[in-house]
């Protein structure tokens, strides 16, 4: 085989689940075709305005665009108005906001979810009707940038965790819903990723399909009685997809969900009553999802008396000192807890319950809203707080040009500095960029070195136009 090419034997694999016609339309579809550039906007910071892409079906804030621009050239990017997002995956906003439509203070667990474009949707569908999404992800050095997506998206009803999946054993039935966007054999990029052709073998999706049944085992205990499995792999091989709901729905008391979506989005149902979007189908890459839900109680259903006598307070709730305050609207409704370091985050008042309540049986769980830490009489905000809704409106804000805000995000010295005296925002588009602290007539930028644009910049006059506008 030749490098980049399509494997022989998935060829042969996609020719039983296509008809001879379909497959030749997959395979055109997949080699000879660009891959699709998604956006999905942020409903708390922009209404996505959309001048030449096609809005993406199965929701209301995604869009197809035609080219791929320099996303990293656009401030409003790093504010978080957007995720780039690949359209199929916007499913799992359909189903989810289907299955939880009339559940109340939804108590959700995304189990494998760096990046953490998923959970930007959870997050959001979760904060409508106050409820807790854990994100979790197991490999340690994925966590940065899962918080820092989470942090850009800007709700505060999300906690992070870094766990092995066994370790959620320990937990109670808690969740109403849970998602596990498995690690899988990567079919679904072949178009996007010419690399993951060449990494492609049967051995490998064998090998995938063990893990995550490994993976699955756990998580039916997990679940409230009702409450649902979103499985999904960006996948087309029945190994890692049907064959799983099989095994799932023989080996515990799940049963799968049937969905009627609508036929013109051009997702195919599959025999196990799972989903599937083939890029010569949908605008979008290939990807599997299937519903199921937890009937029985073959599995530990609730709280035993013993365990709700045993409810600690693992987390304690502190008083945020005055500095702190000052930065933060009146009214914010957050409770306060520290960590170790001395580093203060807020967790929304109604959700503080919960988060003792997941906090006892695993103790390092992070929520999302990281405020800062004091610094003798100082306070030193952090870039979640920055991100965040919950910023007093006297903090002064300085607004940036985009280049002038490029500048920022790359840590570089630019013209004009804020009037004020000491801490305040600078902003994009009127989006909270990150933090500066004025000193007569420059500032120190507090944006997150870890997190500044690396690459150079061309000059203002040579900043490509973007083919969409974000606004307010
Ligand atoms: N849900 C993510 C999103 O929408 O951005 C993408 C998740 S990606 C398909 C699969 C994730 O599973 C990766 O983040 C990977 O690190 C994680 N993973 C790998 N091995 C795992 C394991 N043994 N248990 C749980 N998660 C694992």
């Amino acid at each position: 085989m030749e490098k980049g090419e399509l494997p022989i034997d998935f060829i042969h694999q996609m020719g039983n689940i296509l008809d001879e016609t379909e497959l030749s339309e997959f395979i055109s579809s997949v080699t000879s075709t660009a891959s699709v550039t998604g956006i999905r906007f942020n409903p708390l910071k922009a209404s996505g305005l959309n001048e030449s892409g096609k809005p993406v079906p199965w929701t209301q804030r995604g869009f197809t665009l035609e080219n791929r621009p320099n996303f990293t050239l656009d401030p409003s990017f790093h504010a978080g108005a957007y995720y780039v997002q690949d359209p199929s995956s916007m499913f799992v906003e359909w189903v989810a906001k289907k299955l939880l439509a009339t559940t109340k203070k939804p108590f959700i667990l995304d189990l494998a979810a760096a990046p953490g474009g998923k959970s930007t949707i959870l997050a959001e569908i979760a904060s409508e009707k106050n409820g807790f999404l854990l994100a979790n992800e197991v490999i340690k050095s994925r966590v940065p940038i899962l918080k820092q997506n989470l942090a850009k998206w800007g709700y505060a009803n999300v906690f992070v965790s870094s766990f092995e999946v066994p370790v959620f054993s320990t937990l109670p039935p808690l969740f109403d819903l849970i998602l596990l966007d498995a690690p899988c054999s990567g079919e679904g990029l072949f178009r996007k990723d010419v690399k993951a052709r060449d990494e492609w073998s049967l051995e490998h999706v064998n090998h995938c399909a063990s893990r995550q049944k490994r993976i699955l085992s756990p998580i039916p205990a997990l679940l409230k009685e009702g409450g649902y499995l979103i499985y999904s792999t960006c996948t087309y091989n029945t190994q890692e997809n049907d064959d799983q709901i099989a095994w799932l729905c023989q080996t515990f008391s799940l049963e799968i969900v049937p969905m009627e979506v609508p036929p013109q989005w051009g997702i195919i149902n599959t025999e196990k009553g799972g989903f599937q979007c083939f890029p010569h189908r949908v605008n979008g890459e290939g990807f599997y999802l299937a519903v199921l839900q937890k009937i029985g109680s073959k599995e530990r259903n609730s709280l035993t008396e013993q365990e709700k006598r045993n409810v600690k307070v693992p987390r304690k709730k502190i008083n945020f000192p005055d500095a702190l305050s000052a930065f933060l609207k009146k009214d914010n409704q957050l409770v306060g807890v520290q960590d170790n370091s001395g580093n203060y985050y807020g967790v929304p008042e109604d959700l503080f319950e919960e988060f003792n309540l997941i906090s006892q049986y695993l103790p390092f769980i992070d929520p999302i809203l990281l405020l800062g830490a004091s610094k003798g009489n100082d306070f030193i905000p952090e870039q979640e707080l920055a991100l965040s809704s919950y910023i007093n409106e006297e903090v002064p804000h300085w607004e940036l040009e985009r280049h002038e805000a490029l500048l920022y995000l790359k840590k570089e010295v630019s013209n004009s500095a804020p009037p004020n005296v000491g801490w305040g925002k600078m902003s994009y588009n009127g989006l909270s960029l990150g933090w500066y602290k004025a000193i007569g007539h420059r500032y120190n930028n507090y944006f997150p070195k870890h997190w500044r644009i690396m690459m150079p910049l061309p000059p203002s006059s040579h900043l490509p136009e973007l083919p969409f506008s974000t606004r307010l």
